[in-house]
């Protein structure tokens, strides 16, 4: 299967793709635990971008792309196909919600995507209202961008949960403890796995 993690900054999603790779790990599955943007070289590129001042955002747009579908060609696909379980650490979504906010159409940007990455099986929306996750991620109200930032999760979180009626769609309320958060997203793949 392939299984999603979505979620703005602050939801404790990379915490969570770990523990849910591990626990799969444990029952027995396969498990390919991963992320995009990937590590092959135009997430390379990418992630510098985001940490060490950001490309042009056509330039990064089109990097998201050639990205997603390098890395399912020569990672995912290929995992799928022997029988692994990937368990990824943003996908599509992401790139709907954090480069909508940037300006584009969040419609056709999931229509793009759409035309060469298939869906997940199940999807992980962590869910949390974005002044908890400002809070989580350690911003004060009186920075000079606070409300820039505000509104651009805001945005994300918007687009995440617009896609929560799909069927492979579960959107988790990430209030509650690491642990409780985990023993509902394992529940939900053993039952599908
Ligand atoms: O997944 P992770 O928390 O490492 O993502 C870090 C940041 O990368 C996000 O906060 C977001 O600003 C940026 N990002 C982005 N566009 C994507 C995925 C991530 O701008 N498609």
């Amino acid at each position: 299967l392939l299984i999603v993690v979505e979620g703005i900054d602050g939801t404790g999603k990379s915490s969570q793709v770990q523990l849910l790779a591990d626990a799969l790990r444990s029952s027995g599955h396969d498990v390919l635990q991963d992320r995009q943007p990937s590590d092959g070289p135009f997430g390379k590129i990418l992630r510098k971008s985001m940490t060490e001042g950001r490309l042009a955002p056509d330039e990064e747009l089109e990097l998201f792309h050639k990205d997603r579908r390098q890395h399912l060609e020569d990672v995912i696909l290929p995992a799928l196909d022997s029988g692994t379980h990937v368990v990824l650490d943003r996908y599509y979504f992401s790139t709907m919600a954090y480069q909508g906010a940037n300006g584009y159409d969040v419609a056709e940007l999931r229509a793009t995507n759409e035309a060469f990455a298939p869906a997940p099986d199940i999807l992980f929306i962590l869910d949390l209202d974005v002044d908890q996750a400002l809070k989580r991620i350690g911003h004060r109200g009186d920075e000079a961008n606070a409300f820039e930032q505000r509104d651009a999760l805001q945005f994300c979180r918007d687009v995440f949960l617009s896609v929560k009626e799909e069927a492979y769609a579960n959107v988790i309320n990430s209030e509650p403890s690491m642990e409780e958060i985990h023993r509902e997203m394992l529940s939900i793949a053993q039952a599908a796995i």
